[in-house]
């Protein structure tokens, strides 16, 4: 074969091979969860910026990013209070960075949520309100009013980074009477416990003494891909919804119902409730059976465990059995099938593996248990 013979063959192999390189790259950052019983598994992302506040991006930018990120659930929650490209942009309607997204997602199989962000002093802070008909009326000078104006039209209300520095220099989360009077009043429903590259630890305590929605997000100004390298396999905070269908009232009845799970590094955070039947759905024993050693069957079952999610799981061991090549801590990789050697003792037909999930908690330091039933098979 002549050398440019070969550099064409090499050139048309480079060719077919290329598009499939990069389809690759493109679904490797596809945030995936199973669905759990009775629910549909939406990712969502409920905070973000564009340029329509203090964002660097149009709004075409997010829905792309959240179509490459497999994200189903977006809302663009401009600063109400705070436009810094005014000068530049100045914009009559503060509708129009939703009004632009939702038609770029047009035919995609992404839902935009019409959101705002209600930008004051501690307390009460930053809040969301989600849902909304018009941001124009939510222009107000006493932040009570906003709260009031976003309920009247129907809208499901988070506070966002109570740890936020910026606000609180302890970085502790606080609930003061301000906030007490607007949960009594039906004016807030939710807490963010993840914002951006930060863990609220507080917050998941506040939100499970006043019984509000525990969401995570990333409050993007700049790029996804910078700030959470996804090259490097990093992912944003995002919001697990169980949603009984794929629809704006399945997302807003999930989120007024708390039937969240927030996705932060590689920590599961939610009410136990919703850990469960997700961890549950993630790792699925395929098949069980005794290893051989030459013709002789041994006491040590092989028991192969598929994990169907994004999370890497760190199990802690609470049954009586040991293992033959793992310590008591294992680690099961996403989207991976690990073959677990249990010693059972005896040639069981079936036995049950127990442990704590620790990449997962429902409270300060505590994290679910889960047991798996394993059938030999014959
Ligand atoms: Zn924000």
């Amino acid at each position: 074969m002549s050398a440019l013979h070969r550099s064409y063959v090499t050139s048309i192999f480079l060719f077919l091979l290329l598009p499939q390189i990069k389809l690759s790259a493109q679904n490797h950052r596809k945030i995936e969860f199973p669905n759990i019983p009775g629910y549909l598994t939406l990712i969502s992302d409920l905070h973000q910026h564009t340029v329509f506040s203090d964002g660097s991006v149009w709004p075409d930018i997010r829905v792309k990013e959240a179509v490459f990120d497999g994200v189903d659930v977006i809302s663009l929650t401009e600063h109400i209070e705070y436009q810094p490209h005014n000068k530049d942009l100045p914009h009559p309607d503060r509708n129009r960075s939703y009004q632009l997204a939702k038609e770029y997602a047009k035919n995609k199989k992404i839902i935009v949520i019409h959101g705002a962000e209600i930008t004051r002093d501690l307390p009460p802070g930053h809040s969301n309100a989600l849902f909304i008909k018009d941001a124009n009326k939510l222009v107000q000078q006493n932040y009570i009013d906003v709260f009031r104006e976003a309920k009247k039209q129907g809208a499901f209300i988070f506070w966002n980074h109570p740890n936020w520095i910026g606000q609180n220099k302890k970085g502790i989360t606080q609930l003061s009477p301000i906030h007490e009077a607007l949960i009594n009043e039906g004016l807030l429903h939710g807490i963010e416990v993840a914002n951006e590259n930060t863990f609220a630890s507080q917050a998941l305590t506040l939100a499970n003494e006043q019984e509000l929605t525990i969401l995570g997000t990333s409050d993007i100004h700049e790029l996804i891909d910078w700030l959470f390298d996804i090259p490097g396999g990093g992912h944003r905070p995002v919001t697990l919804i169980f949603a009984k269908e794929r629809s704006e009232t399945g997302v807003k009845d999930a989120l007024f119902d708390r039937r969240t799970v927030v996705w932060y590094q590689n920590s599961l955070i939610g009410q136990e409730k919703y850990l469960i039947p997700l961890i549950k759905s993630s790792l699925v024993v395929d098949t069980a059976y005794y290893q051989m050693y030459g013709n002789t069957k041994t006491q040590i079952a092989n028991v192969n465990i598929s994990n169907h999610s994004d999370a890497t799981y760190l199990l802690n061991n609470e049954s009586n059995f040991s293992f033959y090549h793992a310590t008591d801590v294992i680690q099961l990789n996403p989207h991976t099938t690990t073959t677990l050697s249990v010693k059972t003792i005896a040639q069981l037909s079936s036995f049950e593996l127990k442990f704590e999930v620790l990449n997962a908690i429902y409270s300060k330091k505590e994290h679910p248990k889960i047991s798996l039933d394993i059938y030999i098979k014959p």
